[in-house]
């Protein structure tokens, strides 16, 4: 527990209610609820989601990357989360399970981003589990550049004396609610910037109970807290004047036979789900079956975050919401060939292909990228010849007017 944060928030931030509030300043809030195939949330009755999804949408997602690609991702939680974080898989962000032994923060998360152009503004973390703050956005990561979010809430999970551990999980139950009720008051109060609110309780019946009533009964719990969320942003709409987005999301599905597990790559450990009051969502999301990876371009988007073009190279999601020019990206290497195949949207401009033979970017470094063709938006497939340019690795981008696709190719 923060106790720190938490005195200071009670003892001088109430005061400041409403002073500095603008109308129209945009101001973003991410769920992620734990565990929760898509089959499952659209049987259970949620009407709180329900309220929201009315206001913008609801679409089926998917976690894992792309399977038997270099792209494929463990459907582990803290992987998903900094899939989330960042727009980007596990093959960069390197966050392989829940120790997260080394992440790769030259990958940077959306904290990191919105602090770097927007000093000034507020950042909250509300979250049943401590590492998210600490070692995902990286407060106590140097390499991370150490960002504290102005307002956060943690940590209780360690806290065994007030939170003895039962085998019910109902410590969980009760910290997901403390949670809940302190990220709708700060919001309510504060109006962060930019918040992410964590709940785990439903990934915990889930392990222990699998497909099951107990399992549904975690769910509509958690759709009562999203709904307190939703209020308290309803609240600051309504009073300020604010422009507010929210998005729900869940880091992974579970597996078909039990619903106890989850980890591989099967359908439904991959099947996820989005809902959000986001306005102008695109055909992507409706019927792309998006990423994680997506929203965090989504949001920067919607904040107006200009994310540097070598970093944009980088990322893997793309936005939700307005223009896009393409979808689906394949990138595959024969004969010292590459061949690239996308779905085009938008038939505006040109397509750039770009391609750079080294990933110094992973290491803190520059890429040289170089075009090797440039073709009328509408096309959908290239080949390129790259017998010129050996290399370990081919990063792809295909600059599009509304938008980048991304890939790495291995030669094997
Ligand atoms: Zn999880």
């Amino acid at each position: 527990m923060e106790w720190k944060s938490i005195a200071a928030f009670i003892g001088c931030c109430f005061l400041s209610t409403g002073i500095f509030a603008q109308s129209g300043q945009k101001k973003a809030v991410f769920v992620i609820v734990d565990g929760i195939p898509a089959d499952v949330i659209e049987k259970v009755k949620t009407p709180g989601l329900d309220q929201i999804k009315k206001a913008g949408g609801y679409a089926r997602a998917h976690v894992g990357g792309d399977s038997g690609t270099i792209t494929e991702t463990p459907t582990i939680s803290a992987v998903g989360y900094n899939s989330l974080l960042t727009g980007t898989w596990v093959n960069k962000h390197n966050v392989w399970d829940n120790d997260i032994a080394a992440p790769n923060y030259n990958y940077w998360n959306l904290f990191r981003f919105f602090d770097k152009q927007y000093p000034n503004k507020k950042t909250a973390v509300f979250s049943t589990w401590l590492d998210n703050r600490t070692k995902l956005v990286g407060s106590a990561a140097a390499k991370a550049g150490n960002l504290q979010p102005d307002y956060y809430f943690d940590g209780l999970e360690l806290d065994t004396v007030r939170f003895p551990h039962d085998k019910d999980a109902q410590y969980i139950h009760r910290i997901d609610e403390i949670v809940t009720d302190t990220a709708a008051a700060v919001i309510k109060r504060e109006a962060p910037d930019l918040s992410w609110v964590y709940l785990e309780y439903t990934d915990d019946m889930g392990h222990q109970y699998g497909d099951s009533q107990q399992f549904y009964d975690a769910i509509q719990i958690m759709d009562r807290q999203i709904l307190r969320l939703w209020n308290a942003v309803e609240y600051r709409k309504k009073n300020f004047g604010e422009d507010w987005v929210i998005y729900i999301t869940t880091d992974h599905g579970r597996d078909a036979a039990t619903g106890k597990n989850h980890g591989g790559q099967s359908k439904r450990e991959r099947s996820t789900w989005i809902v959000t009051n986001a306005k102008g969502l695109n055909d992507y999301f409706f019927n792309g079956n998006p990423g994680i990876v997506d929203i965090m371009p989504t949001l920067a988007k919607f904040l107006d975050i200009q994310i540097p073009r070598e970093q944009l190279f980088e990322i893997d999601g793309i936005a939700l919401t307005g223009k896009l020019s393409g979808t689906h990206l394949k990138a595959e290497l024969k004969e010292k060939r590459i061949y690239l195949e996308w779905a085009p949207v938008l038939k505006e401009g040109d397509a750039k292909v770009w391609v750079a033979p080294t990933n110094n970017f992973k290491t803190g470094g520059t890429d040289k990228y170089v075009l090797l063709a440039t073709v009328p938006a509408g096309t959908s497939r290239v080949s390129i010849d790259v017998s010129q340019l050996p290399a370990t690795i081919y990063k792809v981008v295909v600059e599009l007017q509304h938008n980048f696709l991304t890939a790495w190719v291995v030669p094997k």
